[in-house]
This record gives C-alpha cells, sequence and structure tokens, in this order.
C-alpha cells in the first residue's frame, strides 16, 4: 500500500485535514483523519469519513463537449476564448460573466479573478461564497476595515461561554462542536443557542433562545443596551480602539429595555434575562455566528450587530474572546483573500482608485476594473433581461442553489454562450451549456484552500487525472493566452500562481493590511509541496489597532426591521437548511450510499398545530408552495419548529427526484449590503397532496 497522501477535506469550512491512502488498484482510498492537522487532530464526521466512497468516475465528465458532441481541447477552448472575445468586442467588458464557487482552490480563484478584473476589465465576477457569507465579509468590513475574522478554534477552547447564532453546528459544523463538547467536559464552558428552531445542537445547551426568524438585531442590540446601563460596556477599550458614531448610544436608548426586546424577539422576558447574566458573568464570550445570521435580507445589520457588542465590551483580540463567523464551504475563505468576489478587487483591497492602480503595476494589466461588478442574483438578473451575453460556470449548480432557480434557469436558457466547468457530466446547470469542460475533482487537484480560522492548507492529489479533466487554474489560463494575455498567464503549477498571490498580498502593503503572505512569495516548489497547514494574521487585532485608515474599528448603528406577518395567502414562513450528511446539490455525497441512510427523502418538518391546521399527518406527501415556486416533501411532525414556520433541505435537485425541489422556493430579495439571498424566511404554504 502506498504512502498515505495528507490533504484537506472536500466539504465544508472547518477544514479538517485528512490522510489518504490510495490502494494502488483503480481509483481505491483509505481515508482516516490527519491527526497532525491542528483543525480537527485526526478526528473526521460522517461526511468526511465516506469521502472514499466518492472517487469513483460514476457520472464524472471526461471530455470536453461542445453541446453534445465530444470535442478536443484546443477546439473547445478556441470556442469559449472566440466567443468570449467577440462579446467583448462587441458589447463591452461588462456583457460577459464568471460565476465561481468555495469549491474552487486558492489558485483557481486567483486566475479567474486575475483574467477577469484586470484582463478582461470587468468585476463580473462572483461566486457560490456570495450565498453562504457575503454578509460577515460586508460586516467585518464595516467595523474592522478588512475582512478578518478575529477567531480561532482555540478561543471555543479558552472561552467561558459559547453563543451560537444561526448555526445547527452540530450538523454543518460537526468537528466544531465535538470541540466545543470536548472544551464544555473539559472547563465547564457555558453554551447558548439561539436558532428559531430547536435542532440537535440545543441538545445539553445551557440555555436556547427560539427566538423569531428576523429578530437577532433586537436581541443583540437589547443586550448592548443592557450592558450600558449596568456598566459592563469597556469605556477604556472604545476610547483607545474604537469609533463611535455620534447618537449611538441615543438610538440604542429607544425601544431596547428587556421588556420591549422579548416582545421584538417573541422570546420569555425570564430566558432572555438569563442569557443577559451569562453575558454579563463571562468576559470571556465567543459569538460563532453562521447562515442563520448571514442568509438574511438584513444579514450585514445582523452581523454588524454582533460585531458592536463585542468590540463595545471590548471581547476581541483576546483568547477566549471574539465573535466568529464560520464559513460554509472548504475555501469560502480563500476565495475572500485573492478578492474572488464582485464586490472586491483582489487581496482584501476594495475599488478604491490607489489601490486599482496599485493592483493594475502589479499584474501589468492592460485595464484593471474601477469598480465593483454584478453580484450573484443581479447577474442571473442581468443575464434574464440580455445584459450578459456570456458566462462561464465554474464549479457550482445555479439553476438550483440561487434563490428563484426557475428564473435563473429562464436566463441560462436566453444565455446566448454558456460554459460550464464541472467534474460531473450531468448537472441541472450543465444542461444548459454550450461548452462544457472537464475539471479536477477533490482527490486530484493540487493547491490551497483557507478555513474559517484562516489556517492555509494543502489540498494534494492522491489519483491521477481521468480521461481528459484538467485543473481549473489551467483551464483559465489557457483561455487567456488565447484571448492575448500568454504571458501574464504562463504559469506551469500552482505553486507559481501561490507565489504570484503571496507577492500581491505583501505588494504595497505597508501593515496597513492584515493579509500579507509576504514569508510565502518565495517558496520553492518542494516547500510548497511539502507546505504545513499554517494561520495567517496571529491573533488579530490584539493590538487595539484595526485596518481602517485611521487604525480605529467603527461600531455601526443597526436598527432592527419591522418584520412581516404572515401575509393572507402565505401563512407560513419556510426556511431552508442542511442534512447532517450531504453536502450542497448532493453530487459527491450522493455517491456514499451509507450517508443516505441518515435521511433517507428530503422532509417538510412541521410543527404539530401546523399539520392540524392544514390537516396533514407524519408521513403525507405535501405541496410547499412559494410565490416563486412548489415542491413535493414527505411531512415530518417536529416539536422543534416554531408553530407557522416550516423547515426543507436544500439537497435535492432535478437530477435525482422529482420532489424535495427547496431550490424552487426561497424569494430573490437581498440585503442591500452584501448582495447575500435570504434563504431563511420566506412567505409559503402548505397542502396535503
Ligand atoms: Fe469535512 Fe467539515 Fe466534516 Fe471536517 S467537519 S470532516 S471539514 S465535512
Amino acid at each position: 500500500m502506498a504512502a498515505a497522501i495528507r490533504t484537506t477535506c472536500a466539504y465544508c469550512g472547518v477544514g479538517c485535514g485528512i490522510a489518504a491512502t490510495p490502494s494502488g488498484n483503480a481509483r481505491e482510498v483509505t481515508i482516516r483523519g490527519d491527526e497532525a492537522h491542528p483543525a480537527n487532530g485526526g478526528r473526521l464526521c460522517s461526511k468526511g469519513t465516506h469521502l472514499g466512497e466518492t472517487v469513483g468516475l460514476e457520472g464524472r465528465l471526461l471530455h470536453p463537449m461542445i453541446g453534445d458532441r465530444r470535442a478536443s481541447w484546443d477546439k473547445a477552448l478556441d470556442l469559449v476564448a472566440k466567443r468570449f472575445a467577440e462579446t467583448i468586442a462587441q458589447h463591452g467588458p461588462d456583457s460577459v460573466a464568471f460565476y465561481v464557487s468555495g469549491q474552487l482552490l486558492t489558485e483557481d480563484y486567483y486566475v479567474a479573478n486575475k483574467l477577469m478584473k484586470g484582463f478582461i476589465g470587468s468585476a463580473n465576477i462572483d461566486t457560490n461564497s456570495r450565498l453562504c457569507m457575503s454578509s460577515a465579509v460586508a460586516a467585518q468590513t464595516r467595523a474592522f476595515g478588512e475582512d478578518v475574522v478575529p477567531a480561532s478554534y482555540e478561543d471555543l477552547e479558552e472561552a467561558d461561554l459559547i453563543v451560537l447564532v444561526g448555526s445547527n453546528t452540530a450538523w454543518c459544523h460537526p468537528i466544531v462542536y465535538q470541540r466545543i463538547q470536548a472544551a464544555r467536559a473539559a472547563r465547564g464552558t457555558k453554551l447558548v443557542v439561539i436558532d428559531p428552531r430547536r435542532t440537535e445542537t440545543c441538545e445539553g445547551a445551557d440555555l436556547h433562545l427560539a427566538l423569531r426568524p428576523g429578530s437577532d438585531v433586537a436581541l443583540m442590540n437589547g443586550l448592548l443596551a443592557w450592558c450600558a446601563q449596568e456598566g459592563l460596556v469597556d469605556k477604556a477599550y472604545l476610547a483607545d480602539c474604537v469609533d463611535v458614531p455620534e447618537g449611538f448610544w441615543d438610538m440604542l436608548e429607544q425601544g431596547h429595555d428587556l421588556w420591549s426586546t422579548a416582545n421584538a424577539c417573541d422570546l420569555d422576558p425570564a430566558r432572555l434575562r438569563e442569557f443577559y447574566e451569562l453575558f454579563a458573568a463571562n468576559p470571556r464570550t465567543v459569538t460563532v455566528f453562521s447562515q442563520g445570521i448571514n442568509q438574511s435580507i438584513r444579514g450585514t445589520d445582523q452581523g454588524n450587530a454582533i460585531l458592536n457588542l463585542h468590540l463595545a465590551t471590548g471581547r476581541i483580540g483576546q483568547p477566549g474572546a471574539a465573535p466568529f463567523s464560520i464559513t460554509g464551504q472548504p475555501n469560502a475563505m480563500g476565495g475572500r483573500e485573492v478578492g474572488g468576489l464582485a464586490s472586491t478587487l483582489a487581496a482584501h483591497m476594495d475599488f478604491a482608485p490607489e489601490n486599482v492602480a496599485r493592483v493594475g503595476r502589479f499584474w501589468a494589466a492592460p485595464r484593471v476594473a474601477a469598480k465593483p461588478g454584478l453580484k450573484a442574483v443581479d447577474l442571473f438578473r442581468a443575464m434574464n433581461e440580455g445584459r450578459i451575453k456570456a458566462v462561464w460556470i465554474m464549479a457550482t449548480n445555479p439553476a438550483v442553489s440561487l434563490p428563484d432557480a426557475g428564473t435563473v434557469r429562464a436566463a441560462l436558457e436566453k444565455c446566448p454562450f454558456v460554459v460550464v466547468s464541472d467534474v460531473i457530466a450531468q448537472t441541472d446547470t450543465g444542461a444548459y451549456a454550450d461548452v462544457r469542460l472537464p475539471a479536477a475533482a477533490w482527490g486530484e487537484k493540487d493547491g490551497t484552500v483557507t478555513n474559517s480560522v484562516r489556517t492555509i492548507s494543502r489540498q494534494r492529489p492522491f489519483l491521477p487525472l481521468p480521461g481528459e479533466a484538467r485543473p481549473d487554474w489551467w483551464i483559465v489560463s489557457e483561455v487567456a493566452a488565447r484571448m492575448g494575455w500568454a504571458s501574464a498567464f504562463a504559469y506551469d503549477t500552482p505553486a507559481d500562481i501561490w507565489r504570484e498571490h503571496a507577492r500581491l498580498t505583501a505588494y504595497q502593503n505597508e501593515g496597513a493590511r492584515v493579509l500579507n503572505l509576504a514569508a510565502q512569495a518565495t517558496l520553492t516548489n518542494r516547500a510548497y509541496e511539502a507546505m504545513e497547514p499554517f494561520v495567517w494574521g496571529g491573533q488579530p487585532f490584539a493590538d487595539g489597532r484595526f485596518s481602517t485608515p485611521n487604525g480605529r474599528a467603527r461600531l455601526v448603528p443597526v436598527r432592527q426591521m419591522d418584520l412581516q406577518g404572515p401575509l393572507p395567502d402565505w401563512p407560513l414562513t419556510l426556511n431552508t437548511g442542511r442534512y447532517r450528511d450531504q453536502w450542497h446539490t448532493m453530487t459527491r455525497t450522493g455517491l456514499a450510499p451509507k450517508l443516505a441512510r441518515h435521511r433517507e427523502e428530503p422532509l417538510v418538518e412541521i410543527h404539530a398545530d401546523d399539520a392540524v391546521r392544514f390537516g396533514l399527518k407524519a408521513g403525507d406527501l405535501a405541496k410547499v408552495s412559494t410565490p416563486q415556486g412548489a415542491s413535493m416533501f414527505r411531512v415530518a411532525l417536529s416539536d422543534g419548529q416554531r408553530p407557522g414556520e416550516i423547515f426543507t433541505p436544500i439537497h435535492w435537485t432535478d437530477q435525482i427526484s422529482t420532489g424535495g425541489r427547496t431550490g424552487l422556493l426561497p424569494r430573490p430579495l437581498v440585503d442591500p449590503i452584501s448582495g447575500q439571498p435570504g434563504y431563511k424566511s420566506t412567505p409559503a404554504m402548505l397542502a396535503r397532496v
């Protein structure tokens, strides 16, 4: 048996290290946790454990395809370059777009971002990370001046109180949850869960607050107002390190007393008070937040309400005290670091003229994008309106995962030229492609990823590239070369790209940005190959200096918006999310039969009161409908649901089943600052089939 190859899990942002041992026979591999990896110390959740069952070639896209016909790489790449160049020449750079993915490695992301923003000259490159954590990015940038997560997994082990907000950590970040439980067993850490649903994460918690969906700003503002009243605000820290806008405290004085807050959040005042007192008693607090905060039409404000609380009480930059946004995808953070969002330029820089000039000098680029591009939902809306005339979709399935997926499909149908790079041959999005390009999959890819706590790890190949599959960075570079920019994209290995990315983070960065990988810029190929996981940024903000022009953080005044009650024809509120043992649209986890046993079919979870109200019982088939669409689900009764609120899973697609199509249901409303869609509260209706 060959030696184990140390790599990183294909799934979530926890970023667990894996030791993969190929057997030498056709694509068989033994998977175990990497004991030396700081994220997991050898532990793996069910998804990671069963990765070995998902590396077969069943369903793989193995050759370039033009329409339904197999084509050579040369022919396919020539066609992609020609059609993009013609579209740009005829309609301008903003008539084309890339829609990429947190599944891409950092090196892939870097090259795609460089081509679109530096050479095509548009910022129309957005990513499915927009659906995952862009509100946290926007909140952190507003508060700290840079998109930095100022937390580590060790903070969870040093905290006295952990508050989980909008996060079913036990299912969605299982190794983080195990670390929390181990810390609780070792030192009695208190655990509070704030979530409208009573999920598995709530089992054994000291307190669960099942708040009204979307009332998080009221809750956090109420707690901060109470802290101010009780003398828990750290005035010295504010004076030294934080700008407080005029009127901030006046805003908090109005309508944030305990009773008003309890009323706004639909909580028992006694339980709310219990939370406040736990917060007061435990200065070492880590507040972990995830999709329940981010996937909201007020996600950025909700994030800032949490950051305000930590800044105002000085609970940041110290061991065991931090706000902690945990990411969903394996490389959502790496994509952010290279700037692979339509709202950032590169290497944590925005579109300020001096940044545009700096990046232009570094890339020797002909036309650097000077303004933000279209964010995911707007990008497909523009396509539907005929403004995007050529799109390249890499490693993601927007025909399922974007809200109002029916409209996304109509947009793809209308778009004159659609390119899809993927590892899977038949996907809902691939069905609209003019050209499909076979990409390397996990186990074949070679590069780096960044997890939720800024640990950069290597993803190493341990399987040969099958058929004609190629790495994403190679595919993008080949198209760039055919568009006339060969010398700027002349990379031989991912290490070449890594060094260039590292040099850009350090280029004219005189300590203004925490992201600075200068030490990586001269790595040899051998050192890149042997790279151990490392964290960038140390303990950010430990010195009380932030990445804003004046070095001070900012409190951001945020107000609770009026919450829309049930609508006459849509008396329910639909929430959506993940199952423990499935990932995204199941293209990989669906290959592991053992993972299907946890939940064999998509369920709509409803409270018993709603079962009576709609004449349903457990096991019935019910149609869930919203103004956007409808799909069928099996009914499950759950006393973890609040009456009037229902829950469906995100994983099922057209390729898998005719029912359970949650993607058709959410409304395409987005947070006005981050552009992140609000998947968590769509007006809905339920009917027996
Ligand atoms: Fe993979 Fe996430 Fe599970 Fe770790 S917690 S093994 S990264 S899916």
